[in-house]
């Protein structure tokens, strides 16, 4: 049975988490440096510090690594009051992929490897990327069709050839982790590895930053080249050939945390439009008066308590020790889809001023169409629901 019922110490971390957004990171939003593909890595150092002042930073890592060891429940209250700003889960570095990454490197990397790789992340003062996805017709919904490829060498290191791309943070990323197909001193293809680095390690390139429809990507979303990257045999992350396993791990709450701080991002932009809504008149009374408004402030609420029962419960599934698999995608599906009606109601509510920036709704309306498409795209879930529906 689910217990709904908030833990008091959870509930205050839950207020604190909003006030330290609502005062300390809202009023920054306004001429916030940004560069064309998000806030500039000073900004967000400064960010960061207000956050580890304000005891907030890191908050789903365990004490050991500085953070505050929440459970899957916890962090649903936390990341939903921390995307009430765009600004907030980079603050508290818990946006995508340094979150992902940081539970990633928890759960599998070696005590040297934490050491070395997942406590400057978790310090705040570094970032991390992911290099699955490729183009060209390599790895991207179906990451099976991984090109980039690493080759044992006689000494046991590995060479590692390929190109990524929509790599995000890539700019001033100081930690990588890159998957590649692994082939064995004799040429066997032993599966996907995971591959942990300094990012500065020869051989890879960002070859370019791409143009993108976001705006809050710190280092954005970059193309990289990995021309014969030779790294020792230390440089595997788990075991050799258990990539795609260590995918699940990184994905099945990394997609939950999506939905976590994008229904914080649609709840502010509906609280946004119902201010407006009750202000602004039109034919003789407030618009929200107006069926028609009525109607699509009443939507936006069903949508967002529906995704919120359904992260709770998915939360609740990972903290029972399961994968959650299945839940991670109906949740992913549904948070990702339910927060973009709701984002898009926002906007029709405020008329003109819904497509300026005098509010923050333009720029969430334009972020969030990618929730859509990583970490999964909606029909690659769909597939998956309905294949173990068939099983
Ligand atoms: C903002 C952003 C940040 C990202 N960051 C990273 C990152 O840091 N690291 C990383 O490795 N990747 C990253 N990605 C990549 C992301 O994970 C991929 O875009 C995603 O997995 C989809 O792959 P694709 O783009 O190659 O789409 P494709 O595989 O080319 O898919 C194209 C379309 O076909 C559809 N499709 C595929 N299979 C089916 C099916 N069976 N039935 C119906 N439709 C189907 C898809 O849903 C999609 O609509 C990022 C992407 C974005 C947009």
């Amino acid at each position: 049975m689910i217990d709904f019922e908030i833990p008091a110490d959870l509930a205050e971390l839950r207020d604190r988490t909003a006030a330290f957004i609502r005062e300390q990171i809202i009023p920054l939003e306004n001429g916030a440096p940004r560069d064309h593909h998000g806030p500039t890595e000073e900004f967000r150092l400064h960010l960061v510090g207000l956050a580890r002042d304000a005891g907030l930073l890191v908050p789903h890592v365990s004490k050991e690594f500085g953070g505050l060891g929440l459970s899957h429940v916890g962090k649903a209250l936390i990341f939903e009051e921390s995307g009430y700003s765009m600004l907030g889960p980079v603050a508290m570095h818990i946006a995508a992929p340094d979150e992902g990454n940081m539970h990633l490197l928890e759960v599998v990397a070696n005590a040297d490897q934490k050491e070395r790789f997942l406590r400057p992340v978790t310090s705040g003062q570094h970032r991390s990327m992911f290099m699955m996805t490729e183009p060209d017709g390599g790895a991207g919904s179906d990451p099976s069709m991984m090109k980039t490829r690493a080759d044992e060498q006689a000494d046991g290191s590995y060479r590692i050839n390929g190109l990524k791309w929509l790599i995000t943070s890539a700019l001033g990323a100081t930690v990588s982790i890159i998957m590649a197909r692994t082939f064995d001193r004799n040429g066997t293809d032993v599966g996907a590895t995971m591959f942990l680095t300094e990012s500065d390690a020869p051989g890879i390139e960002i070859a370019e930053v791409l143009g993108t429809m976001d705006h809050n990507a710190v280092g954005g979303h970059a193309v990289i080249k990995l021309n014969d990257v030779h790294l020792p045999a230390e440089s595997v992350l788990g075991e050799v050939g258990a990539g795609f396993r260590y995918a699940q791990v990184r994905l099945g709450p990394a997609r939950l945390t999506h939905c976590m701080r994008w229904l914080g991002a649609a709840r502010r932009c509906h609280d946004i439009a119902v201010d407006y809504a009750r202000t602004r008149h039109a034919f003789g009374k407030p618009i929200g008066e107006h069926e028609g408004i009525g109607f699509q402030i009443a939507d936006n609420l069903t949508d967002m308590q529906t995704s919120r029962l359904l992260i709770q419960h998915c939360a609740w599934v990972l903290d029972s020790g399961s994968q959650a698999r299945e839940e991670s995608s109906m949740a992913k599906l549904y948070v990702s889809e339910a927060t973009s009606r709701v984002v898009d109601r926002c906007v029709q509510i405020l008329g003109g001023r819904g497509i300026t920036d005098r509010t923050v709704v333009r720029q969430v309306y334009e972020d969030i169409r990618a929730f859509r498409i990583y970490d999964g795209p909606s029909e690659v879930h769909r597939m998956a629901i309905a294949r173990r529906a068939l099983r």
